[in-house]
């Protein structure tokens, strides 16, 4: 939209807004919208998009599904947030349970917080804290992996890639961690394992991102990857964290990625889409032996943590909702129908000489390129094509809701095609 078309909100308050991962002077401004229902987005200026990407992988349901919605406007009514120390909650409680209910024996313990990255710090802390009250001190490292990506707070930053990542801008001012290949094949699986041999007494655990690496450049790995990390983890000893906050609840075509490898880890984290994509919560979850190591008549084996609003009862009223949906709308065979429609819809993609490779897993659906010259450009020639699809890195995806009806997904896929068939982006 050009510049005097934008609504008055927006002209008054860009100038005094902070966005993410922007450079302020040379971003492509951001879109204003001013409604969301099932996949569309509606624009300031009566545009609609459809959306290929449910805000971060969040909106699983669609936007404004109805029960979410009276869920939270009942809690809303009965007792928005109280603190979660000292106090506690009949959503918080049943969440927890069911939680662990769909997680299975060996994932018995959940803790709140607000966003994803958090989570991931308080499992970095729960398995450091793990070893410390066994008084093994000297475990003070983690095992990652390359193209992994698990947060943008210090602690979860120091476990992302180190390229991707941002450990080169704050060289030195990160926690250091063992950051490898993943095993996928034999020297890559060698190397691992005289890693572990060598370093296992300095080790807390392991974190890997099951199936999909997400943020990273949705890179796909089988489910023997996550079988071998288990066996490689108790084999030396070391606690095996899965970061689902990507790929929990149905993104890859099971309820969790670590269903189809067939093994648990000791605690796994969660988070973009446990509301339905409608307010913050995200959960780590433990085993009953890690959360025993914290059992003790000492304080000090307490895990100290406790965010502000962790366990916000709207928050969980809506994780409440989504779990309700999951379990009475086909919401699993709808992503084996999306992920058929993926496949079919990007193969043709493949043959395009700037296209490196096509990807599909569950909903999701990523075409890496040998570049992106004009990362703004090709934005917006998406938008103009109707849909909102954001590519990063050299990466263009398609994450939609798992209830995007089949002819939107048709014109999602078309525009994509269009789009990127048209020129080298
Ligand atoms: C998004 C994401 C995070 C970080 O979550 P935030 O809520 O953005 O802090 C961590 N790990 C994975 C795998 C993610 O996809």
């Amino acid at each position: 939209m050009s510049t005097d078309e934008r609504p008055e909100w927006m002209k008054s308050g860009m100038p005094h807004i902070w966005l993410p991962y922007a450079q302020m002077k040379t971003a492509a401004e951001p879109l204003p919208v001013v409604g969301s229902a099932g996949s569309t987005l509606t624009l300031a200026d009566g545009r609609t998009l459809i959306d290929g990407v449910s805000s971060w992988w969040t909106a699983c349901h669609g936007y404004n599904h109805p029960h979410i919605a009276a869920a939270v406007h009942a809690q809303l009514e009965a007792m928005p947030h109280v603190m979660f120390g000292g106090l506690t909650h009949e959503p918080a409680l049943r969440l927890a349970r069911r939680l662990c209910e769909r997680l299975g024996p060996g994932l018995d313990r959940v803790f709140y917080t607000d966003s994803g990255s958090v989570a991931v710090e308080v499992a970095m802390k729960m398995a450091l804290q793990y070893w410390l009250n066994q008084g093994e001190r000297q475990r003070s490292r983690f095992v990652a992996f390359r193209g992994g990506y698990h947060g943008d707070t210090f602690g979860t930053m120091a476990v992302c890639d180190p390229d991707e990542g941002m450990h080169r801008m704050f060289g030195g001012m990160l926690a250091q961690h063992d950051i490898l290949a993943l095993p996928l094949d034999e020297a890559d699986d060698a190397a691992l394992e005289a890693h572990l041999r060598t370093h296992a007494h300095a080790l807390a655990g392991i974190i890997v991102e099951p199936l999909v690496q997400g943020a990273g450049g949705m890179l796909l790995h089988p489910p023997r990857v996550l079988a071998r990390l288990r066996e490689l983890a108790d084999r030396h000893g070391l606690l095996l964290i899965f970061d689902e906050i990507f790929t929990g609840f149905g993104r890859t075509g099971t309820m969790f990625a670590f269903e189809q490898a067939g093994v648990k880890p000791d605690i796994i984290t969660l988070s973009k889409a446990l509301t339905g994509g409608t307010l913050p919560l995200a959960a780590t979850v433990a085993s009953a032996r890690v959360f025993d190591a914290f059992w003790s008549d000492d304080p000090t084996h307490a895990l100290m943590h406790g965010p502000t609003f962790m366990g916000n009862a709207l928050a969980c009223a809506a994780a409440n909702a989504s779990l309700d949906l999951f379990e009475q709308e086909p919401r699993l065979a709808q992503v084996a129908a999306i992920e058929a429609a993926l496949r079919a819809g990007l193969a043709p993609l493949a043959a395009l000489p700037w296209v490196r490779a096509v990807r599909v897993l569950g909903a999701i659906g990523a075409v890496e390129l040998d570049g992106i010259a004009d990362r703004d450009g090709l934005r917006r020639r998406l938008v103009e094509a109707g849909v909102w699809v954001r590519p990063f890195g050299n990466i263009v995806y398609l994450t939609p809701a798992f209830t995007i009806a089949p002819q939107a997904l048709q014109t999602l896929l078309a525009a994509v095609g269009e789009v990127l068939g048209a020129q080298r982006p």
